[in-house]
């Protein structure tokens, strides 16, 4: 599946509305992109495998932090 980085939330279609979505968009665009840095080696590469359960795809570091962020 390609996720561009802007409008993930396109795939709610009409529904919704505008506010809604922008929030949505927000929200996923912070977490589907390889920006959080791992805390174990310190890259960027931090992805969401579940709500609050994240690893690292450098080193396969996993660890639990905010459901939709890493902080
Ligand atoms: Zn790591």
């Amino acid at each position: 599946m390609v996720v561009s980085k802007l409008n993930t939330s396109k795939r709610f279609g009409a529904r919704y509305g505008t506010k809604a979505k922008r929030k949505v968009d927000k929200i996923e665009r912070h977490y589907k992109g390889k920006t959080y840095a791992c805390p174990s080696c310190g890259k960027a590469g931090v992805t969401r495998q579940s709500t609050g359960i994240w690893q690292c795809q450098k080193c396969g570091h996993k660890f639990a932090n905010h459901a939709y962020k890493v902080v």
